[in-house]
């Protein structure tokens, strides 16, 4: 780690905890996170040689694995004929067309930079549509860092106004409301009392901020009845679990159709991209057609457009998601047999090439609460011998595991060995 810990101390001069984005900087877990210079496949090489079976993938894009060829050959063409034009290209009607082929609900779209930026507009749309300015979140589900979602609730009841970071103003938080995941009663009682107010619903359809949660069965349904019964906006986050758990995402797989959907990740294929869009008659309401303002000078960037294109192309295989759900599988199964050998309670979770486990003690995690009641220090150690083993988890207990096209049988089955031995000794 010579080398990592060398360049960790230079950066936390220049950079804010030495990094640019907070997660990176190992805060929760402790230690120097290792430097990368160069990805294969499942495999990352750190700038002290060392080589890691990766399960973080980029935070989730890299579903294919890192320096997929195909993808690579598509930015480096696109590259050779102009890094930008800030005017219209075919590659993004292309890519438009092949994620609304995909997720048809996506009538309408805009292409933006950041799933920040699609969750934000989103936001400002709905309100737009709707003339009304509250939102409802839930607890633990993460949309960005823009000021009307960072916004998190007290424990249980229903809490108003708790910026969840400093530069967030009250009266602004006070806008956006927050209820626990899966608890669709709560929402149904809210509305009764305030839903002629509230211009939309944001939900992640599987969260993947808090460690992974499914939804129970007959939430989504039930926030699209209410929705509809209000008119108020459903607005389903896939920006971690779009073409990342089924080539429809959660809304293929639940079979729940939102009015407007959110983006990221998967569709840049590693480069800067995210995307919104929905219902023709809520998207007609985008300048330079309507009202709401939004814009972007790198938007649609065709070399991003030209990496998302080749990823989600490279998706269409045949039995894609099949194949990665099952490689996922193998791995959280595995690890709950281990775990129970071991005599430690963890429940894990899996679905296409996203997965979560939780130190959990007991029975099903399925909200925020009960994420918070895991056992942290196993987590931290867990972790610790993992990544002193070449195996690259996510450095928090509170983040989503990806397993990608190009992890194998064998790549599995060694990460099992390992945790094996990292169980044995909690
Ligand atoms: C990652 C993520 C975002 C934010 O996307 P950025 O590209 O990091 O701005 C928003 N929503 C969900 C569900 C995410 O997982």
């Amino acid at each position: 780690m010579q080398r990592s810990e060398q360049l960790f101390q230079q950066a936390q001069k220049l950079f804010p905890g030495g990094v640019n984005s907070p997660v990176r900087a190992f805060g929760r877990v402790g230690g120097t996170p290792p430097y990368f210079k160069r990805g294969s496949g499942p495999y990352l090489f750190d700038e002290d040689d060392k080589q890691y079976i990766d399960y973080i993938g980029s935070w989730g894009p890299m579903v294919l694995g890192h320096a997929h060829p195909g993808v690579i050959k598509a930015v480096q063409d696109a590259a050779s004929d102009s890094l930008s034009f800030g005017a219209p290209t075919a590659v993004e009607t292309e890519l438009a067309l092949k994620i609304q082929q995909h997720l048809p609900s996506m009538q309408m779209m805009r292409m933006v930079s950041s799933g920040t930026e699609a969750t934000m507009s989103a936001i400002r749309l709905a309100r737009g549509f709707t003339g009304r300015d509250k939102i409802l979140k839930f607890e633990g589900c993460y949309h960005g860092h823009s000021d009307s979602l960072l916004v998190k609730a007290g424990s249980g009841a229903l809490t108003m106004g708790e910026p969840d970071s400093a530069g967030v103003p009250i009266d602004l938080a006070k806008l956006t409301l927050t209820l626990p995941y899966n608890n669709l009663e709560a929402v149904e009682q809210l509305f009764a009392v305030d839903g002629s107010n509230i211009a939309a619903i944001i939900v992640e359809p599987i969260a993947g901020n808090m460690g992974m949660i499914c939804p129970v069965p007959g939430f989504l349904e039930g926030l699209r009845v209410i929705c509809d019964q209000h008119g108020a906006v459903l607005i389903f986050d896939e920006v971690m679990t779009g073409f990342r758990v089924h080539i429809g995402g959660a809304q293929g797989l639940y079979k729940v159709r939102p009015d407007l959907t959110t983006l990221g990740k998967v569709i840049g294929g590693g480069l800067p991209v995210g995307a919104f869009g929905g219902r023709t008659d809520i998207m007609q309401c985008i300048a330079p057609l309507g009202p709401v303002y939004q814009a972007g000078t790198l938007s649609g960037n065709p070399i991003a457009m030209a990496s998302g294109l080749a990823t989600l192309t490279a998706l269409e295989a045949p039995d894609f998601f099949q194949n990665l759900h099952a490689m996922t599988h193998r791995l959280t199964e595995g690890l709950s047999s281990l775990a129970e050998s071991a005599g430690i309670g963890l429940s894990t979770v899996g679905q296409g090439g996203m997965f979560g486990f939780f130190f959990s003690g007991q029975g099903p995690v399925s909200n925020f609460e009960a994420v918070m009641a895991g056992d942290a220090d196993q987590f931290n150690r867990f972790f610790h011998s993992m990544l002193d083993q070449g195996v690259y988890l996510a450095p928090s207990p509170f983040e989503s595991g990806f397993v990608s096209a190009s992890h194998t049988s064998e790549d599995i089955d060694q990460t099992l060995e390992k945790a094996d031995g990292a169980l044995q000794s909690l």
